[in-house]
């Protein structure tokens, strides 16, 4: 998981953000802004926030000469309109006007580079230039999805200089075309097509190892015919690869993979739009005629297949969808997907092209901005553009603590119904349950990846103290986190720093993760000591434990004050004070272990509060109370 503009802040900074704005021109007026517009929540927030942000992209291939047909300036213009301010242009690149203008920049506002590869170096990725471009920030944001397929300088080397994050659009990049390859719900199926069986065997190959079914169409769909013995007159053939489609099927078959080819197909005589067509079995494809798209009863066969899918992921087009009389099948496919209840994903140019042009692009879950660089992503590969980020040292863990409510039964029907409406994504879910319901809850999660957790434990391993539970004791069940120190036991059961600090170590013995809870009361946050207070407490209850246990615990703070009081924490105090936390723990260890420290927040956090208060840059999560007792308002914190 990469860090993203939320990670950071960036108030009175300056940032260099990349993005793709490589958009058609047409006499120097721009015919589709999606690009623009795709870029617009990242450029937007940064300057809500009050970043001053410099803008950078390339534009065509002026092969690293300055040439006025691919100035950016038309851009500039058109992001005016959409942003509804001022956005400075440059006329250069790492010119005196880039520096003037950079110079210039005020809080909340924005300037624009002159097309980056007016400059070779950019291609080249070259290490001067990149400094040059990277002097122009104290942070580098990736917003360029399109591009991240290249190591250029500004897409990738300049990252080496700065803290490097992901924009809004290249997270969910990542994000919707990564539900495409890790923990997919099935089943899934993957519909290839466009012209080449060449361009997409990589892609081919990695998905046949994550699928449930692949559908082959497209003018590759031919030499695929043809391996299987069909006679395909001038459709489109690769000749080579015939004996790898034969292998490919086989291969499919030995995995168990469903592989759905073409039945029908229309055929005709020329590659034109003119020529009278009709539709024939695609095994019997006479001499003379090719085929440009699938017939309507593949189009059907593959429909159904797609509609009673959890996942369906497609690149390219089942037939030349370009001509409006061998749309149709391609049409069909886009259908099936918009009625799909499933996850559906779009990666290929012209297959994202395809659906803009049938209307049904907002039916989709994701369409992606970017061809080839959806491609290599879904080929398996390694984007330079993503991997030159920064990693995420805080995955997000948000836990629930049920405290004294629920009996075993009850316990059951939640994780039951919890499982249907929860599907494991890149953030972390843990219960902290009572005792008594640890071992039911334990075993109805296996598998799901959600974490079990004790509210207390004591810090002996046994012996003579009544009414108490011991780390042995829960590892025994498989419990691999517990909450230390919660505020009602302070409040109620004598709990203090002192035995918070023993349970921490015992925790940590036993392999248990500790969510230890910290906060202030209404009467010290009114005196003024709120930080200080709290920083006492980070201080006494980690006292003599080493960096590394300090690393995996999580801090779970809790503005006392603000709970059940009808007082309320704003999102920004909730970040105020988790950022104290963190220098505190800075001050015990150091930088790099307090960077890795989760601190969660735990206000009522409620489905309606719970993104804006989840997306602070120093909140890594939250502990749920009341809202963790309904599996419908716990789901919705937990995908915030
Ligand atoms: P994507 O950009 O979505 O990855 P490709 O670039 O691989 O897709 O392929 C798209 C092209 O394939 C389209 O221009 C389309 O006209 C062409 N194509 C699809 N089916 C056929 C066919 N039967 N014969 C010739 N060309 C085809
Ligand atoms: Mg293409």
């Amino acid at each position: 998981m990469k860090k993203t503009i939320r990670d950071i802040n960036v108030k009175s900074k300056y940032v260099f953000v990349r993005c793709d704005f490589n958009v058609p021109l047409k006499d120097g007026v721009i015919t589709d802004d999606k690009r623009i517009t795709a870029a617009l929540p990242t450029i937007r927030y940064l300057l809500d926030q009050g970043a001053r942000v410099v803008l950078c992209s390339h534009l065509g291939r002026p092969k690293g000469k300055v040439s006025p047909e691919f100035s950016l300036k038309p851009v500039a213009e058109k992001l005016r309109g959409l942003l509804g301010q001022d956005v400075l242009f440059a006329s250069d690149v790492i010119g005196e006007d880039a520096k003037a203008k950079h110079d210039m920049l005020k809080d909340g506002q924005a300037m624009l580079l002159e097309n980056v590869r007016f400059h070779k170096e950019e291609e080249a990725n070259d290490p001067e230039f990149s400094k040059k471009l990277a002097e122009f920030g104290e942070y580098y944001v990736n917003d360029a999805f399109g591009a991240a397929h290249r190591a250029h300088a500004s897409t990738a080397g300049a990252a080496a200089y700065l803290p490097a994050v992901a924009g809004f659009l290249m997270e969910k990049e990542v994000k919707y075309l990564g539900s495409a390859i890790n923990n997919v719900e099935r089943p899934y199926t993957a519909i290839m097509g466009g012209a080449k069986v060449s361009d997409k065997i990589l892609l081919i190959e990695n998905l046949i190892k994550k699928v449930d079914a692949i559908i082959i169409g497209g003018g590759m769909a031919y030499t695929f015919i043809k391996a299987k013995g069909g006679t395909i007159g001038n459709s489109l053939l690769e000749e080579n690869m015939i004996e790898l489609a034969g292998e490919l099927m086989k291969k499919a078959e030995a995995a168990g993979v469903k592989l759905l080819l073409p039945t029908d197909t229309v055929i005709t005589s020329e590659f034109s739009n003119d020529t009278p067509n009709k539709v024939v079995n695609i095994m019997e494809i006479p001499d003379n005629m090719m085929g440009l798209d699938i017939g309507p009863e593949t189009g059907k066969a593959f429909a159904d297949q797609i509609k009673a899918s959890r996942t369906v992921v497609w690149n390219g087009p089942m037939g030349v969808f370009e001509m409006s009389n061998y749309e149709a099948g391609t049409k069909a496919i886009a259908e099936a997907m918009a009625e799909c209840d499933g996850k559906t994903i779009i990666g290929g140019g012209d297959s994202a092209a395809a659906v803009n042009q049938f209307g049904l692009a907002d039916k989709m879950l994701w369409v992606s901005t970017g061809g080839g660089a959806s491609l290599e992503f879904l080929e398996g590969k390694e984007l330079p553009g993503v991997a030159c980020l920064d990693d995420k040292q805080r995955v997000p863990f948000i836990a629930g603590n049920w405290k004294m409510f629920k009996t075993v039964a009850e316990a059951e029907a939640f994780v039951n119904e919890f499982k249907k409406i929860y599907t494991k994504d890149e953030n972390e879910v843990g219960l902290a349950v009572p005792f008594l319901q640890l071992a039911a809850v334990k075993k109805l999660t296996e598998g799901t990846g959600i974490r079990v957790g004790a509210q207390n434990m004591h810090f002996e391993d046994s012996g003579a103290f009544t009414g108490e539970i011991s780390a042995p004791m829960l590892k025994e069940l498989g419990i691999d986190c517990c909450i230390i120190g919660h505020s009602e036991r302070r409040q109620y059961f004598g709990e203090t720093d002192e035995t918070v600090n023993k349970k921490l170590k015992k925790a940590y013995e036993y392999g248990i993760t500790p969510i230890v809870c910290v906060g202030e009361s209404l009467e010290q946050r009114e005196s003024g000591k709120a930080f200080e207070i709290v920083g006492n407490q980070i201080r006494a209850d980690f006292d003599s434990i080493p960096a590394d246990k300090a690393a995996g615990t999580v801090v779970a703070y809790e503005p006392i004050w603000a709970i059940g009081t009808g007082k309320t924490a704003t999102a920004a105090q909730a970040n105020e004070m988790c950022g104290e936390i963190r220098k505190v723990l800075a001050e015990c260890y150091d930088e790099q272990t307090a960077e890795k420290i989760r601190i969660q927040y735990g206000g009522s956090v409620k489905p309606a509060n719970a993104a804006e208060i989840l997306n602070q840059p120093e909140i890594d999560g939250a502990l749920v109370g009341g809202a963790s007792l309904k599996p419908e308002d716990f789901v919705k914190i937990v995908k915030f």
